[in-house]
């Protein structure tokens, strides 16, 4: 696709507010703009790939690092103890409607699975 038409890519530029969470060189996590947990926050590369199903072998450090990235932000935010999810939502049937890659970090209430 075309970056320049990408939401993430314009969020990441500053080009679309959003409420930053965390930044580094690799990644940045801001608050979905439709929460579907009391806390719930969006973790991008900023580089972009398309989705999980786009992503590499030459992307495993950048997959790695946005898992970590979301563990640290759970653990800064105390959801270690009581517990968090990750989802990473891919293509049609699973759900993806942003076709930058993300993973979704939900947190502060019970999650049942299988999800939806
Ligand atoms: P997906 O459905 O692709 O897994 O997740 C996309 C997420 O992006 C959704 O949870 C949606 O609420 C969020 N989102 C869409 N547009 C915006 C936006 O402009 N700002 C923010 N902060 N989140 C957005
Ligand atoms: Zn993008």
């Amino acid at each position: 696709m075309n970056t320049a038409d990408c939401l993430f890519c314009k969020v990441v530029a500053g080009d679309i507010p959003s409420s930053k969470v965390y930044e580094d060189d690799a990644c940045y996590a801001f608050y979905d703009i439709t929460p579907q947990a009391p806390t719930h926050i969006l973790i991008v590369p900023r580089e972009h790939v398309d989705s999980m199903d786009a992503a590499a072998a030459s992307d495993k450090d950048l997959l790695g690092h946005l898992l970590l990235t979301a563990a640290s932000i759970a653990r800064d935010k105390g959801f270690a103890e009581n517990g968090y999810r990750v989802v990473l939502n891919t293509n049609s049937d699973g759900g993806q409607t942003v076709f930058h890659l993300h993973a979704h970090l939900l947190a502060g209430r019970q999650f049942i699975f299988p999800p939806g």
